[in-house]
């Protein structure tokens, strides 16, 4: 069955970044078949219209997540990142079941899709409850399977039995009901040797997959890298042939002239996360020349130990806010740029086809109300785009679509049991900081 949703304005952020006002988009099995003004073509019989008023959009997409960690969220709060990891985070996570992970992201999820995230890209271990998670939930996600080298806690834990996970994975569940894809997350190239980078690099490109790696992150990570082989972490990278494949980097704070060339010469895409950059203190990635030199970037939330919430509405505003304060440039990225880093940008940076309300397009759609004192006054499209990036949050989200089902009602995510979700989490977040 066809469905029409009519809104005020539909913000499609296609090439043009045309603004519908008002606006109608329509999808059929998933897929967008029409987007125009509603006024002007009637709907074909049978097709069902709801008239929601206020904005349709895009989802929004997360580039860079470790949703899991819900049942650590807000873990460390004042170390710096290798404290925060080492003292905070590992040890709880080491305690983690597999019912554990499945809750910690089915909770990510709920929040995700509840403030209008549609996408994710996640980096963590445990294949199996993450995987699960992501399929029962409804949310459209490229799962990088993390890749450590914890040899010393057992065989399992070597980079070479997570390696043969992670194709295992990939070839059993790559494409999953069309919204799961499959791909490879090293940790960094602090945490993983070259060998296993090569190793993974290979698999990774075998496949055509996505490989997911954090990359200069803190200035502390920069020196260990410099010290123990010579060179930057992407020099390091780009010298093992890692860059070769579809590469997207987290972070990418800490990077040189002859770092950011190499980005460039390699096509490798960036995950900008100044949220979770901010608050671990390792720095402001340089959004702005990365943009300028034709990187692809789309914003990351990180895990919600480094953040603290899933939201992407923040980084949206501290993409841009961070951006025009560090050039004392309010004209070195513009609102139009901060929501196409949200949304398409992200989609280009992960190499999937959502993140535009175009036809032919998966029917990933997101609708805000506007009936709040944060859209008001909206005299024209210019004010409405500068409230949406400027003034809006997740909280405004009434109803979402992901390839055209709904999965969140009335400001409900209506696949997810939240309060069984949060209750779960509770109760395993508390083990893991007791026992
Ligand atoms: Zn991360």
């Amino acid at each position: 069955m066809t469905v029409r949703l009519v809104g005020d304005a539909v913000f499609t952020v296609d090439t043009t970044d045309t603004v519908l006002a008002p606006g109608a988009v329509e999808f059929e099995a998933g897929t967008i078949t029409w987007i125009g003004d509603p006024r002007r073509v009637e709907p074909a019989a049978g097709t069902e219209v709801r008239d929601l008023g206020g904005v349709l959009m895009p989802g929004l997409v997360n580039c860079h997540a470790h949703s899991p960690m819900t049942l650590v969220r807000s873990a460390g709060d004042g170390l710096p990142l290798d404290r925060w990891l080492s003292e905070s985070v590992w040890p709880r996570e080491a305690k983690l079941t597999e019912d554990d992970v499945y809750w910690g992201m089915a909770l990510g999820a709920a929040e995700m899709l509840s403030y209008g995230v549609t996408t994710t890209c996640e980096q963590y271990r445990h294949p199996a409850p993450v995987t699960e998670a992501l399929l029962d939930t409804g949310m459209r996600a490229l799962y990088t399977v993390a890749i450590f080298d914890f040899a010393d806690a057992g065989p399992d834990a070597g980079w070479e039995a997570m390696l043969a996970g992670a194709c295992e994975l990939f070839d059993t569940a790559d494409g999953k009901e069309g919204r799961l894809g499959v791909g490879f997350g090293p940790h960094a190239a602090y945490t993983v040797p070259p060998e296993a980078l090569r190793a993974v690099a290979a698999e990774a490109q075998r496949r055509g997959a996505l490989l997911q790696i954090h990359l200069s992150e803190s200035a502390a990570e920069c020196r260990v890298v410099l010290e123990r082989y010579g060179m930057s972490a992407p020099a390091l990278l780009a010298s093992q042939g890692v860059l070769d494949g579809r590469v997207l980097a987290a972070h990418a704070v800490w990077l040189d002239e002859r770092d950011r060339d190499l980005l460039v010469q390699h096509d490798v895409a960036v995950a900008h996360c100044p949220g979770s950059n901010g608050k671990l203190g390792s720095g402001i990635a340089p959004l702005a020349d990365l943009l300028r030199r034709g990187v692809r970037v789309g914003l990351g939330t990180d895990g919600p130990a480094s953040n603290d919430d899933l939201h992407l509405w923040d980084e949206m505003r501290l993409a841009a806010l961070l951006a025009r304060a560090t050039a004392g440039d309010p004209d070195v990225l513009s609102s139009r740029t901060a929501l196409r880093l949200a949304t398409r940008g992200g989609a280009e940076a992960m190499g999937l086809p959502v993140g535009v309300l175009e036809v032919g397009r998966p029917a990933d759609v997101v609708r805000l109300r506007t009936d709040d004192p944060r859209f008001t006054p909206s005299l024209d499209d210019a004010e409405l785009l500068g409230h949406l990036v400027w003034a809006a949050a997740g909280d405004l989200v009434t109803d979402v679509w992901v390839a055209g089902t709904p999965v969140v009602e009335s400001g409900h995510c209506t696949t997810v049991d939240t309060e069984r979700a949060r209750a779960e989490v509770v109760q395993r977040a508390r083990r893991l900081l007791d026992s």
